[in-house]
């Protein structure tokens, strides 16, 4: 595996940087096992967040070329596996019809995964999806969302502007995370976009990582961890301006973020963001050290917690077996501590976590062997889960929750 180390900050090009958490050595979370390769070590990767001195951008430096995640392997996360998703996708495209397109108008997703979103701009508007995982892309062309298996960027950009003309609404959804390149994605933003057009981005928000202690969203592709103030001197260098922004439930806590070539007004919700930003020192050095120990804190006690209940003999397994749980897994050292997974994505089942070789089965399988408690491992969809499963609380069964904090249920 090819490992990039990048010297300069990612936005504005700093060279010094504070250490945020280093969180050790972890797998490739995304990358589950197949049957035939668990006797096989499993290559890990050195996750240590550090803060720009300069522009106060959270980042991983030393990053896994994306390549090897997006195209040697099957990527498999379907948007569209995901439960309720298209509920959440449904009023978000309707917001962007309403206040930034008229009819035909050409639109463009970066991270297009299977087409999720774009499905809901399908008849009235010119549409085409960007992702870098071909599997994904070829479900997407199946449903007749047209879609390029390639990665985003500047030179992508100029040869979809020529041949399809430029793009009146360009958004991306928990991708440029993912991106090592950001100056790129914005120089082909610039280029892809009409003057009066916008650029919206949703992406992992630091602030809401700081204020509910979510570091499951810290692993290996996940590069950047953003907030509102960082992205205005960067925006503005490619001559483009955050107008609004609001947060967003999805992923525990997301940033949507509206950037425009004019300078519109900003919005009241975008002051009042930014203003909070300014409040909570969130983009503080100070900040990130108060982050660190909580995550500490945490991580310890879940340790204890687990350790504990395997003393007294009781069962534990994982519920969802998603890339945020492997590193809460793995940050608390108990990843071998679980009987299975449960996952409900047909693609995983069958499959084995990374390192601990833990197996992955349907929820149906799951139904003959029990556990006592069952440690939800895709945080953000807890509720979901715990509706879903009353009569296993009914029958004596618990939930280790970890949202927030840890809680038994
Ligand atoms: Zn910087």
């Amino acid at each position: 595996m090819n490992v990039i180390k990048n010297k300069l900050c990612r936005m504005c090009n700093g060279r010094k940087f504070d250490l945020v958490i280093n969180l050790g050595q972890h797998p490739l979370v995304n990358s589950l096992i197949s049957k035939k390769d668990i006797k096989k070590k499993d290559p890990t990767f050195l996750i240590k967040v550090v803060q720009c001195k300069s522009c106060k951008l959270v980042q991983i430096k030393d990053v896994i070329d994306a390549n090897e995640i997006y195209k040697n392997v099957d990527y498999l996360y379907f948007s569209s596996d995901m439960p309720k998703l298209d509920k959440y996708f449904k009023p978000y495209a309707e917001d962007l019809k309403k206040r930034f397109l008229k009819k035909n108008d050409f639109v463009v997703e970066i991270g297009s995964n299977d087409g999720i979103m774009l499905n809901f701009f399908k008849n009235k508007y010119k549409i085409l999806g960007v992702d870098p995982a071909t599997n994904v892309v070829l479900r997407s062309i199946r449903q007749k969302i047209p879609a390029l298996p390639l990665f985003f960027d500047n030179s992508v950009a100029k040869k979809i502007s020529n041949e399809w003309g430029k793009a009146k609404l360009i958004y991306g959804n928990n991708c440029i995370a993912h991106l090592n390149n950001l100056k790129d994605l914005m120089s082909g933003v610039q280029n892809l976009l009409t003057n009066d057009g916008v650029f919206v981005v949703e992406c992992n928000y630091w602030g809401g990582m700081v204020k509910n202690t979510n570091y499951s969203l810290i692993y290996h592709d996940h590069f950047s961890y953003f907030s509102v103030k960082p992205w205005i001197n960067f925006a503005k260098k490619y001559k483009m301006y955050p107008f609004d922004a609001v947060v967003t439930p999805a992923q525990g806590g997301s940033l949507r973020l509206f950037l425009s070539k004019k300078k519109l007004k900003r919005t009241k919700r975008f002051k009042s963001l930014l203003n909070e930003e300014l409040k909570t020192k969130l983009n503080t050095y100070s900040k990130c050290v108060e982050y660190r120990n909580k995550v500490y804190d945490v991580s310890r006690r879940l340790r204890a917690l687990v350790l504990n209940l395997r003393k007294k003999g009781k069962k534990i397994a994982g519920y969802g077996a998603a890339a945020k749980g492997m590193t809460i897994l793995k940050c608390s050292n108990i990843g071998d501590k679980l009987k299975y997974f449960v996952d409900d994505s047909p693609a995983k089942q069958g499959l084995y976590s990374p390192v601990d070789h833990v197996p992955i089965i349907s929820r149906k399988d799951a139904q003959k062997k029990l556990p006592d408690y069952f440690i939800i491992l895709a945080p953000n969809y807890s509720d979901i889960i715990m509706k879903k499963e009353k009569k296993f609380i009914q029958n004596g069964g618990k939930f280790i929750v970890l949202t927030k904090d840890i809680k038994v249920v």
